[in-house]
């Protein structure tokens, strides 16, 4: 029995299938991620072949059936895409990294709603000519860690649970998470805090986006994240999309 369903969904990715088909990974509101098969997509004349891209948000219906791993495809409508994400490197770059963290990250047919939400606002900022994608997406890189029920240690330090503030010399170890400088000083450091940092890291996690940063503690932070995450998850390789210049 198979049972026809209707969701929202990102497009992850898409792969060639056959002669005439593809497979695509989405990230469904509703079921979570999904493998799907779209047939005939690799015609040039598919429009469904050409809804279902990368990054684009779509309307579904698919024919599920439990025992299946891939799913089929019944129609696709876009809802949303985001042209100056695709003409621009910068903004691929990072949108690409969203892709990387929820392909990797996130279990199949799991479902995730505020991830799934939190996923297109964040494509619809990045899509936005004024906004610097690399801020938003170590804004996004924070709420998906917590998201997926890995909160990095911010606000207090992790042994004595001391609040934190940028008076205090603030280290990082993998095994103990954020440290003051009493804790600090008997516990191996793995990296240190600079005052900018440190603030960057608070902005981030607030609702405010009026925070003044350099570009060096942008790349700092996202790098501490990835490494926060290669730590606590085997599975997780890394973000192959920022090593690329
Ligand atoms: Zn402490």
């Amino acid at each position: 029995m198979s049972e026809i369903i209707k969701t929202d969904a990102v497009v992850l990715n898409k792969l060639d299938y056959g002669d005439t088909s593809k497979i695509a990974h989405l990230f469904t509101r509703d079921f979570g991620k999904m493998s799907v098969i779209v047939k005939g997509a690799r015609s040039p004349k598919s429009k469904i072949g050409m809804i279902v891209d990368a990054i684009n948000v779509i309307q579904v219906i698919i024919y599920k059936k439990e025992t299946r791993d891939i799913q089929l495809i019944g129609s696709a409508d876009l809802i949303k895409h985001f042209p100056t994400i695709k003409e621009d490197f910068e903004r691929i770059k990072y949108a690409t990294a969203v892709i990387e963290l929820l392909l990797q990250l996130t279990v199949e047919l799991d479902p995730h709603p505020r991830l799934f939400d939190g996923t297109v606002r964040i494509f619809e900022i990045m899509n936005n000519a004024e906004k610097n994608p690399k801020f938003y997406f170590a804004k996004y890189f924070l709420f998906f860690i917590k998201e997926i029920g890995y909160q990095f240690p911010i606000t207090h330090c992790s042994v004595c649970n001391k609040e934190l503030n940028d008076t205090m010399q603030i280290n990082y170890n993998y095994d103990s998470g954020i440290l003051c400088g009493e804790c600090g000083k008997d516990r191996m450091s793995h990296f240190r805090f600079t005052k900018e940092l440190f603030n960057l890291l608070q902005c981030l996690s607030s609702k405010n986006n009026n925070v003044r940063y350099g570009d060096r503690e942008l790349d700092t932070l996202i790098m501490l994240l990835e490494k926060f995450l290669k730590y606590n998850i085997d599975e997780f390789k890394g973000l192959r999309s920022l090593k690329v210049l």
